[in-house]
């Protein structure tokens, strides 16, 4: 391991050096990667669809700034409002990103709307918004936070509700508060979906007490539920919501998308980004999106989806002290185990399966969404051979 590196990550000392689909290869092995760089490769390794996007862009401009008009960010933006309930787009270049432009965009409605109180946003316990200063905040990890903020800025402008739970969310709304943030599936926190009546009542309840709704699609966003937003399942839309992962396929790019009532408060040097929408990102994004708006793309992912949960569902009746449940939509799948999972990942690692944790006892399984059933049979056969040494 480099001792050039800030260890900040507990690095697993395995080295890929090339890709193809839904696998990693190493000097002389190979990998099935059912993580997708933690459901970022959309589309699996060297796709070549995207590989084309970026080559033809690579040899003709990378990079203007924003100072100037951006054709493929233009496109893009005008492809995702399209695709959603939005009306304007922000571009950045991460998840964390996004989250900050998000709790800004909000805090600045309200203060060009006479209300330069109304700051707190309430989320969810199990969240998981991004590591900058804000998002860390928003996120529910104490860990995360340890030794980041002043002991009485622990709680600045967020606060906390247990999930599905209505009558508790109500009680936490106060003349003070701006929005409502939520993941529609929680990822990092463990895979965790909630109720449809829960959307529709919060949904209700934002319009009642005049408050916004936003949400948080940076892992559950881009077809990785089978819906090209994971908050179409539910029939609610946000007033804002947060992208990235998936959207770049592998190309760092974060996207911000909101109503105009909210756009229109964002005036000139409100916020902004360097690197943000530039010409490679876009036009890598732009090749993603194309791909995975496509109808029979997402009822692929929905079947694929669908045979690999019941592939798990079955291992979990033949291991039922095992697995508790198998969560999630489309391939934003999780197992929740009984115990913590680091030993299952290590065994599936060494049977040549890479799969990403989540909170303490889920395993998620993230695969490039255009998967072939072929290699679901063979990380379900994994699977069952590591539950069987466990
Ligand atoms: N929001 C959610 C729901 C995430 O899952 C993540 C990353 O895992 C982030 C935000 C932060 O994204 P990034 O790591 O790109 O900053």
């Amino acid at each position: 391991m480099s001792n050039y590196i800030l260890s900040n990550y507990n690095r697993i000392d395995l080295e890929f050096i090339n890709g193809k689909g839904s696998w990693l290869y190493t000097k002389d092995d190979k990998y099935l990667d059912f993580s997708s760089g933690i459901a970022v490769n959309c589309l699996g390794h060297a796709n070549q669809k995207l590989i084309k996007a970026l080559q033809t862009q690579a040899g003709k401009l990378w990079h203007t700034s924003n100072l100037f008009r951006i054709s493929e960010q233009e496109e893009l933006a005008k492809k995702l409002c399209g695709y959603s309930f939005a009306d304007k787009v922000f571009f950045c270049n991460s998840g964390a990103e996004a989250t900050e432009a998000i709790v800004k965009i909000i805090r600045k409605y309200h203060y060009m709307m006479g209300n330069p109180n109304k700051k707190n946003i309430i989320v969810l316990n199990n969240a998981f918004h991004g590591r900058t200063m804000t998002s860390i905040q928003a996120g529910s990890s104490k860990s995360h936070r340890e030794g980041f903020l002043a002991k009485n800025d622990c709680d600045c402008g967020f606060s906390r509700v247990k999930e599905n739970n209505i009558l508790q969310l109500k009680k936490q709304i106060n003349k003070n508060t701006a929005a409502i943030l939520f993941e529609p599936i929680q990822g990092e926190g463990g895979i965790n979906t909630f109720s449809n009546s829960f959307f529709k009542d919060i949904k209700r309840l934002c319009k009642e007490e005049k408050i916004l709704l936003a949400f948080d699609e940076v892992q559950s966003g881009i077809a990785r539920t089978g819906k090209l937003f994971s908050h179409e399942w539910y029939g609610v839309t946000p007033d804002i919501m947060s992208l990235a992962k998936g959207l770049g396929g592998g190309f760092p790019i974060g996207a911000v998308l909101m109503v105009d009532k909210l756009a229109k408060c964002m005036g000139y040097g409100s916020h902004g980004s360097t690197f943000g929408g530039n010409q490679l990102a876009c036009s890598v994004a732009l090749a993603v999106l194309k791909e995975v708006s496509k109808k029979k793309f997402l009822l692929k992912v929905q079947r694929n989806g669908l045979f690999l949960r019941k592939h798990l569902e079955d291992l979990k009746k033949k291991y039922p002290d095992i697995i508790i449940s198998i969560k999630g939509k489309g391939l934003l799948t999780g197992i929740e185990f009984s115990e913590s999972t680091e030993k299952f990942c290590f065994l599936a690692r060494k049977k040549k399966l890479i799969l990403v944790p989540a909170a303490n006892n889920v395993v998620r399984l993230l695969p490039p969404l255009n998967v072939s059933k072929a290699d679901i049979r063979i990380a379900v056969s994994i699977i069952k051979n590591c539950l069987g040494e466990l």
